[in-house]
């Protein structure tokens, strides 16, 4: 007798790698495929994450968005020798950056979310850990946990930060940028050099 699983595809995971895996598969393929996240928290930690992961969350877009911010104070300094008087010197609120920061992560965590949905993709929250083969559980953040089955599961948790090593190992590479961003998110105030 052919054994029967909850889905074809269960995904440990949903960040870039693991929202496409599982779009493409119920779409491309008709799979019942199922995905599993942690709570969405504007700056993701070991316990809390969200659909669009490390990219959009504490990656490649808050990154962009600082960087955009820290554009603006050269160029204001470079406009008065265009002929540009704005009365007075320029101002940069630090918090309203960072309110405005997480109202597009939470949009972006938004959208992965209607994809998935529209993709007929079923949303797990929780920690997904592997029991066997074919065997998830996910732990909830209420305590409970349950126990899914799949004929194919993807561990799509990407990467963390090793903190082991030389010291100069914490500043440079993957793990270092991780870091940094981990810190820049939840910043509470601006640093002047
Ligand atoms: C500061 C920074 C800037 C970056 N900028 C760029 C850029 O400009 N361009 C670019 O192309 N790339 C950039 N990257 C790299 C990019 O973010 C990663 O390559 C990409 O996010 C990897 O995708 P992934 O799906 O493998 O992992 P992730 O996006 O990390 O997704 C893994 C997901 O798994 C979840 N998870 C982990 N464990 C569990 C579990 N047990 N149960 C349930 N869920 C779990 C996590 O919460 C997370 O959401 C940047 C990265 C950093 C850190």
């Amino acid at each position: 007798m052919a054994t029967t699983y909850d889905f074809d595809l269960l995904t440990i995971g949903g960040g870039s790698g693991g929202v496409r895996a599982s779009r493409f598969a119920a779409t491309n393929a008709g799979a019942k495929v199922a995905i599993v996240e942690m709570p969405f928290h504007a700056v993701s930690s070991a316990t809390t994450g969200g659909f669009g992961g490390t990219c959009v969350i504490r990656g490649c877009v808050p990154k962009k968005l600082f960087v955009y911010a820290s554009q603006f104070s050269a160029d204001f300094a470079d406009s008065k020798g265009f002929g540009w008087d704005m009365g007075g010197a320029p101002t940069m609120s630090w918090d309203f950056m960072m309110a405005n920061k997480t109202k597009e992560v939470q949009r972006l965590n938004g959208v992965y979310e209607r994809m998935l949905s529209s993709a007929g993709v079923t949303m797990l929250q929780g920690c997904g850990s592997l029991v066997d083969a074919h065997t998830v559980k996910v732990d909830h953040l209420d305590g409970t946990s349950t126990t899914y089955t799949a004929q194919h599961v993807l561990i799509a948790t990407g990467g963390t930060a090793s903190k082991r090593g030389a010291r100069h190992h914490e500043r440079r590479g993957t793990g270092a940028a991780q870091s940094a961003a981990e810190g820049v998110c939840d910043r509470r105030r601006l640093h002047r050099r």
